[in-house]
């Protein structure tokens, strides 16, 4: 896979992720029932939605992140050892800033 792929996966992959931050927050900002039991519903959804949005804005960091290191030269370079990624990982996670040894110590408590 080359860096221009490469590149245009992270830019697909960003559109689609800020698109569906955008109708996260449109739903966030939709008015509550008057209703107080369908109010309650909607304040668990709003909860679950924050959570997305949350993990959303990650993603969107990580991938925004991969771009401006493909463009700095530094990308398919772990941030945390400076080892070389597994071309394998960059295909299944081509945000992916950390080798899989750095990832997982990462997981780890
Ligand atoms: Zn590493």
């Amino acid at each position: 896979m080359g860096i221009r792929d490469v590149q245009g996966r992270l830019e697909l992959r960003l559109d689609e992720l800020l698109a569906r931050a955008g109708h996260i927050g449109a739903d966030l900002l939709g008015l509550h029932s008057a209703d107080l039991d369908e109010a309650a519903v909607e304040v668990e959804a709003d909860e679950a939605l924050l959570g997305q949005s949350a993990l959303l804005e990650l993603e969107i960091a990580q991938v925004r992140g991969a771009l401006s290191r493909l463009k700095s030269g530094d990308y398919g370079v772990c941030i945390s050892c400076g080892a070389e990624i597994a071309p394998a990982r960059l295909e299944a996670m081509p945000e992916a800033a950390q080798c899989l040894a750095c990832a997982d110590l990462r997981g780890k408590p």
